[in-house]
């Protein structure tokens, strides 16, 4: 049902963002609420949900804990839900599978009424007859909003000499079985994803299957940044700093920190070295390339194969090598939101790089009345922490908050031991 009213707050999108926002948006006694999905039911990188591909964060980093641990919608509770709490105890495990988060968000999302599938936003503005936002949802038709959210999440991103010609791995899975009896077969790109692939392409081909090549621009297979301290910078002690920093401060610091969110998990880097050492057994080497610092910088098809030409990023040499088949692993893009808030594009207000302005309350900056927020949109202005699971919890309340105009969720005033700024 779509009340008359308009509603006091609804969610564009429900990834992990705004499933959070709507968990901790329930409890909220008058708070009329509702959240917008296109897909039919709650759906997480289902492309990628290669087998024993763990959570990067853990299980504590679920969507209200580290806000509400008393919450209903917690993940302990959905073990409860599930009477699994004994082997979870048991288990001893910090990290759970990526197959175990998507099932308890999924969980939650069927607990929520407010929360509704297969409804496509189609566009926001402001209607000044009703002093609300007004969204086109498709079937539904017109839903007024005092306060909009949009957590639509990110699209697959591909270098433009691949385009069209590889497979991203987004969508991995459905193309596993092909790639798997393919002679030759390249992954590009050396984050999180790429080194899944390539590890789970190296345990499933069988041994003297064509060539398995890895290749990445970056200078190494670098592990992620998982130190104690390191990590801090995924606080929301971190997160305020970061916001005050000037722009071009921000700027040069985010790509100066790709191996807090570009790099791979030193546990994936151990199991792929030590599944090429069992190759090893016996002598020879296997037929596997490992390249760093290698570019892509053209593709083509040739026959049913493609060519692929390629710079070595330091030494400046190049080559060519012929495959059957690519899969970019090079990540992620925030969405063009240029239709969606189209109507409203001369109210926004921009930065020097033309990107919205985003508050400490992740409220876009607007000219005209209303309150539009966002949820993972928002790395310019508050740093590589803006996908991070660890701090969905956080934003969503520090964003209920403001909605409420009173601390409905306290937040703590300090999260890290390290002091950042003066
Ligand atoms: C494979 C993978 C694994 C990851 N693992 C981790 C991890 O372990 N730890 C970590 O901290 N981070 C991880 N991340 C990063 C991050 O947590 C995820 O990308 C997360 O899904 C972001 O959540 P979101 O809600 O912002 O966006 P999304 O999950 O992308 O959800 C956005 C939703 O909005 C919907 N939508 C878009 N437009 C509209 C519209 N107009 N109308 C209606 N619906 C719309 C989409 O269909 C989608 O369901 C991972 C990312 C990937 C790709």
């Amino acid at each position: 049902m779509i009340a008359d009213g308009p509603y006091d707050l609804v969610g564009v999108g429900i990834g992990p963002a705004n499933l959070s926002l709507a968990a901790l948006a329930d409890p909220i006694d008058g708070l009329h609420a509702a959240f917008f999905e296109r897909e039919p039911d709650f759906r997480w990188h289902p492309g990628l949900m290669i087998d024993g591909a763990f959570l990067q964060v853990p299980f504590l980093a679920d969507l209200v804990s580290l806000v509400d641990p008393t919450s209903q919608l917690s993940f302990l509770s959905y073990l409860r839900a599930r009477e699994r709490l004994y082997p979870f105890y048991f288990a001893e495990k910090f990290h759970i599978p990526r197959t175990e988060y998507a099932d308890y968000c999924a969980w939650v999302s069927r607990r929520l009424p407010d929360c509704r599938f297969e409804q496509s936003v189609r566009a926001v503005r402001w209607s000044a007859a009703d002093e609300a936002f007004e969204l086109t949802v498709e079937p539904v038709g017109r839903v007024l909003a005092r306060n909009v959210v949009l957590g639509v999440g990110t699209e697959p991103k591909t270098p433009a000499p691949l385009a069209g010609l590889a497979v991203h791995s987004a969508d991995y899975l459905p193309e596993r079985d092909r790639l798997i009896a393919t002679d030759d077969v390249t992954v590009v790109g050396s984050g999180q994803s790429g080194a899944e692939v390539f590890l789970d392409l190296l345990r499933a081909r069988p041994a003297r299957k064509g060539r398995l090549r890895w290749l990445t621009r970056t200078p190494a297979f670098a592990p992620m940044e998982y130190s104690k301290l390191g990590l801090e910078q995924f606080t929301p002690d971190y997160t305020r700093f970061f916001h005050g920093l000037a722009e071009p401060t921000r700027d040069a610091l985010v790509p100066a920190q790709w191996q807090l969110y570009k790099a791979i998990s030193a546990d994936t880097i151990g199991e792929i070295f030590d599944e090429l050492y069992r190759r090893t057994v016996g002598g020879g080497w296997p037929d596997v390339v490992l390249a760093p610092g290698v570019e892509v910088t053209e593709a083509r098809r040739s026959g049913g194969r493609l060519d692929l030409e390629l710079r070595h990023v330091q030494q400046g040499g190049h080559a060519t090598v012929t495959t059957d088949a690519v899969v970019c692993a090079t990540g992620y893009q925030e969405r063009d939101l240029g239709d969606l808030l189209g109507p409203l594009a001369t109210d926004l207000h921009r930065d020097e790089g033309g990107r919205l302005v985003v508050d400490a309350d992740y409220r876009v900056g607007m000219s005209g009345p209303g309150s539009l927020y966002v949820q993972n949109a928002e790395r310019h202005t508050h740093g590589v922490g803006a996908p991070d699971l660890g701090l969905i919890a956080w934003r969503a309340a520090t964003i209920l908050n403001s909605v409420c105009g009173k601390k409905v969720y306290p937040l703590p005033e300090r999260t890290a031991f390290t002091t950042f700024g003066l």
